[in-house]
C-alpha cells in the first residue's frame, strides 16, 4: 500500500529541475520552462498514482518539458527541401525567394532609405523605386502593389465601385483557396455583385445588366477548368463591351503573375498581365508570389487614372507592403527586366535543363536503390491546374512508405516527398542540386 507514495517521493522538485535544465530556460525564458516541467512533472506524478508507470528519470522530464515548449513555440517558419514534385506549392510558401530578392531583404532589414531621399536628406516616396518597375515589366502605364491579389482585388472594388454594380460572369465566381471567394470578397468590399451568363457559358453580349455598373470584372479560373459546352467571352470583346455601353473600365484578375506569354506547354492556357493590357484590360490585378516568383504581393497594374484612385483610397494604406517585400519585389522584378529569368526559383525550376535533372534522377536511384520513372511537377499556386512539366521522378518502392515521409519531414532539413501506393516518390525539378547529397543521405537512413 505505501508504493506509491514511496515512489512519488522520488519526483523531483520543480525548482530542482529548473536548474537542471539551463537549456530550456536560455531557449524559452523562465516563466515557460518552469510551467512546462511543472506539467511534466504533474503528469508524472499521475502516471505513478494511477499505476501505469514509474517515476521517470529528470532526463526524461526534462526532454518531456522541452518536446512541449517546441510544440507550443514553434518558433518561425523553417526552411525545408520540396521535392514534392509541385513548383509553386502555397503550403510550402509559395515561391522561393532569388538570391538576390534574399540580399535586398536582408539589406533592407535594418534602417533602410525606404520613403528617404539621400540626395537631398528629405523625406522620399514609398513607391518611388518600385511603382516605375511594375510598369516597366508590364507595359502598363502605371502601378502599385499591395498585401496580395486577395487585397489588391478588393482597394480596386472599394476604390472604383464602393456602393455601386459590378458584372461578373458565373463561371468566373472562383473560390481561390484558403477562404478567397469572389462573392464575398465583393461583398467585404461594399460592391454589389451582378452575376452574368451561365456556369459553363457566358457570351459579351451578356455583359447588359445591371442599372448602375461601375466596373466590368474577369477572373482567370485559376485553378480549375470547365471543359465541354464551353464560351467565354475574351478581354478584347469584353474590353469592347465594357467602354462602348457602359463607359466603364475593364478589371481582369489573372491570378498567376505570368509577366508575359512564355511558350512553355505547362502554362498554355494562363493569360499574361502584358497580353491582358494589351487585349484591352484597363487594370490588371496579379499575385507576386506565384509565377512572378517574388514574395506575397498583390499587383495592380493599368491606366494611371485608374491606378492613382486605388493609390489615394484609405485602403491603399492599410494594405501596403512592408519595407521587406518592397525589397524581394522590386529585386524579382529586375532580374525579369534583365532577362535573366533563370535566376527566379520558379523559373528555374520550370525550366530546368532536363537532361542535368535525369542525371541528377539516376544517381539518386542508384545512391537509394530505386528506381527512374517518368512523371509530372505540377506548376502548383492555382496556377495551371492539373497541368504540369514532365519530370524524372525517383521512386522507392518500400514497405511503410508513409513512415519514410514522416521521418523525412522529421529531420533537419525536413524533406518533403510524395507517397505513392507502395512508393516513396522524389522529384528533385525543386529541389536546389545542392541538396541532392542530403536528400540521398536521409532517404537511405529512413528506408533503409
Ligand atoms: C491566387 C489568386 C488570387 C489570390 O491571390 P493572393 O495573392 O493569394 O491573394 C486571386 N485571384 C486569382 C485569379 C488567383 O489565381
Amino acid at each position: 500500500m505505501t508504493a506509491r507514495p514511496v515512489a512519488l517521493a522520488a519526483l523531483p522538485r520543480v525548482d530542482a529541475l529548473v536548474a537542471a535544465a539551463p537549456q530550456l530556460v536560455s531557449a524559452h525564458g523562465r516563466a515557460a520552462a518552469t510551467d512546462a516541467l511543472r506539467a511534466a512533472v504533474d503528469r508524472a506524478r499521475a502516471t505513478v498514482m494511477e499505476g501505469r508507470g514509474d517515476v521517470p528519470a529528470v532526463e526524461d522530464l526534462v526532454a518531456a518539458a522541452g518536446a512541449d515548449l517546441a510544440a507550443r513555440r514553434p518558433g518561425p517558419p523553417r526552411r525545408v527541401v520540396n521535392a514534392a514534385g509541385v513548383v509553386v506549392h502555397t503550403n510550402l510558401g509559395r515561391a522561393p525567394l532569388s538570391q538576390a530578392a534574399r540580399r535586398a531583404v536582408d539589406e533592407a532589414a535594418g534602417y533602410c532609405d525606404l520613403e528617404y531621399d539621400l540626395a537631398t536628406g528629405a523625406r522620399g516616396a514609398r513607391g518611388a523605386r518600385l511603382e516605375p518597375l511594375l510598369a516597366e515589366a508590364t507595359g502598363a502605364q502605371a502601378g502599385i502593389a499591395v498585401n496580395n491579389a486577395a487585397a489588391a482585388l478588393v482597394l480596386v472594388l472599394a476604390a472604383l465601385a464602393a456602393g455601386r454594380e459590378v458584372l461578373v460572369s458565373r463561371g468566373e465566381l472562383v473560390e481561390i483557396g484558403g477562404s478567397f471567394r469572389l462573392p464575398e470578397i465583393m461583398a467585404a468590399a461594399g460592391v454589389t455583385l451582378v452575376e452574368v451568363g451561365t456556369t459553363n457559358r457566358t457570351r459579351a453580349g451578356d455583359y447588359h445588366a445591371g442599372s448602375d455598373v461601375a466596373l466590368l470584372l474577369k477572373v482567370h479560373p485559376s485553378n480549375y477548368r470547365i471543359s465541354g459546352f464551353v464560351e467565354e467571352a475574351n478581354v478584347a470583346q469584353l474590353a469592347a463591351v465594357a467602354g462602348r455601353h457602359h463607359g466603364v473600365p475593364l478589371v481582369h484578375d489573372v491570378g498567376s503573375g505570368l509577366l508575359h506569354d512564355a511558350s512553355d506547354r505547362a502554362l498554355a492556357g494562363e493569360p499574361s498581365v502584358a497580353a491582358s493590357l494589351r487585349d484591352g484590360a484597363d487594370l490588371v490585378i496579379c499575385s507576386g508570389d506565384k509565377l512572378l516568383g517574388g514574395p506575397q504581393a498583390g499587383l495592380v497594374v493599368g491606366r494611371i487614372d485608374l491606378v492613382a484612385s486605388c493609390a489615394r483610397h484609405p485602403l491603399a494604406r492599410a494594405l501596403r507592403l512592408d519595407k521587406l517585400r518592397v525589397a524581394a519585389l522590386v529585386a524579382t522584378l529586375e532580374a525579369h527586366l534583365r532577362g535573366a529569368v533563370e535566376e527566379v526559383p520558379v523559373w528555374a525550376a520550370l525550366r530546368a535543363d532536363r537532361a542535368a535533372l535525369d542525371r541528377r534522377a539516376a544517381a539518386l536511384a542508384d545512391r537509394v536503390g530505386g528506381t527512374v520513372t517518368e512523371g509530372v511537377t505540377l506548376v502548383g499556386g492555382g496556377s495551371a491546374p492539373g497541368q504540369g512539366v514532365a519530370s524524372p521522378v525517383v521512386r522507392l518502392v518500400c514497405p511503410r512508405p508513409d513512415e519514410v515521409a514522416r521521418e523525412l519531414r522529421d529531420g533537419a532539413p525536413p524533406i518533403v516527398v510524395r507517397v505513392a501506393d507502395d512508393a516513396v516518390e522524389v522529384d528533385l525539378r525543386t529541389v536546389d542540386p545542392a541538396d541532392d547529397q542530403v536528400v540521398a543521405e536521409r532517404l537511405t537512413a529512413a528506408a533503409g
